[in-house]
């Protein structure tokens, strides 16, 4: 059964593993209610090597104390795509009875704190209740093939005892539970999502979901919007944009970065940057070969698909961590880069715009667009198509 729970979790892991534009970064979460959802904490990943960062997991003080570091596991062992299963890698996850299901176990649903100051001391002697309830919800029920979103998961009473509950599908062909509490709509149909206490799993709540086909691959022409070239897993672009390289804007401006992130005491560099159309296909592939059509397709960008083909995206790093989200460097970065004409292409809860889970590291080039863009709080999709 361990083995069984950790070679699923790595499965999970695997297939959240490409998200960002193919092989690049995995992503794992700790799931909090909604007031206290983490940012992720994801470990990056060598591109052509695969060799993983170590992760750590970033906390905060209020939520320090019930972190644990089991995410970790999740993004290193040996993948088996065909059975996506549990993000937690103690062993201990329920083997789902159905060849059909797909189970995800998260941890800690931390309930909001007492809002009345007068009896916050008391309530913080008293022991919480424990949860005799649990919902949950989505963005929307209705997802678009390859579309990734976050589940919205709740205990009640509001104020009950974080506790571990368990994810599961109706049809893990339709839904992909990734290792990061995401799913992942993989093909057309209808799909029961559920969750259940671990503790007690008569404590259930279920949604239903529509998967909606993916529409045809869009434009074969390079749409430009306010003079912003859109590249994402619906809108491509051809072969007639091949910069060859990082565009020489794009490489001047990340070198300005560089420096200014320099003179503020931290250490940036690209990981990743331009990638031929050539480069892509052999990534894609390479994902085929492993997950199946699906999979692949459900995971990672297709030729044409894949804003690093535009010479305009980097994958940052930085040299004083081998984990980039949640560090001071990712901080920076993301209260900087748009100073410098980038933005954070994947923000943190725009799944349903953009197509990909968080990514602290992947910046875009836009330039004069960049601060407002970043200032409007819309991903890239919602500041060009609403
Ligand atoms: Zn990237």
């Amino acid at each position: 059964m361990k083995n069984s729970a950790l070679r699923l979790a790595s499965a999970a892991a695997a297939a959240a593993l490409a998200l960002g534009g193919c092989s690049m970064a995995v992503k794992t979460e700790r799931i909090d209610t909604p007031s206290e959802q983490q940012q992720s904490t994801s470990p990056q990943i060598e591109s052509e090597g695969a060799s993983a960062a170590e992760a750590s997991a970033k906390t905060d003080s209020s939520s320090k104390s019930e972190s644990s570091a089991k995410e970790q596991s999740s993004s290193k062992a040996e993948s088996d795509p065909q059975k996506p299963s549990s993000s937690r890698a103690e062993g201990t996850a329920k083997e789902q009875p159905s060849s059909k299901s797909a189970s995800t176990v998260n941890e800690q649903t931390k309930p909001q704190q007492d809002e009345q100051p007068e009896s916050k001391q008391e309530s913080k002697q008293e022991s919480k209740p424990r949860a005799t309830g649990i919902s949950i919800s989505l963005p929307s029920n209705k997802i678009t093939a390859g579309k990734t979103v976050t589940p919205t998961v709740t205990l009640k009473p509001e104020n009950a005892e974080p506790e571990e509950y368990i994810l599961t599908v109706s049809d893990s062909s339709i839904i992909l539970i990734n290792g990061d509490s995401t799913v992942t709509a993989l093909g057309e149909g209808e799909c029961a999502l559920t969750v259940s206490l671990e503790r007690d799993s008569s404590i259930t709540a279920q949604t239903e979901i529509t998967v909606t086909p993916k529409p045809d691959p869009l434009p074969t022409e390079n749409v430009f919007i306010k003079g912003i070239l859109l590249v994402n897993k619906e809108y491509s672009m051809t072969d007639e944009i091949d910069p060859g390289g990082l565009t020489p804007e794009c490489a001047a401006a990340f070198d300005r970065l560089v420096s200014a992130a320099a003179e503020s005491g931290y250490s940036l560099y690209s990981l990743s940057d331009y990638r031929s159309s050539a480069e892509q296909q052999e990534i894609y592939d390479s994902y085929v070969y492993q997950l199946g059509q699906y999979g692949a397709d459900a995971i990672c960008a297709l030729p044409g698909h894949s804003e690093h083909q535009t010479g305009l995206a980097i994958d940052v790093a930085s040299y004083s961590t081998g984990y980039f989200p949640g560090t001071p460097e990712a901080a920076w970065l993301a209260a900087n880069c748009a100073d410098y004409g980038f933005i954070i292409r994947y923000p943190y809860g725009k799944e349903y715009a953009t197509g990909y889970s968080y990514e602290a590291w992947h910046i875009r080039y836009v330039g004069d667009a960049a601060r407002e863009i970043t200032d409007s709080g819309l991903a890239l999709e919602e500041y060009l198509l609403d």
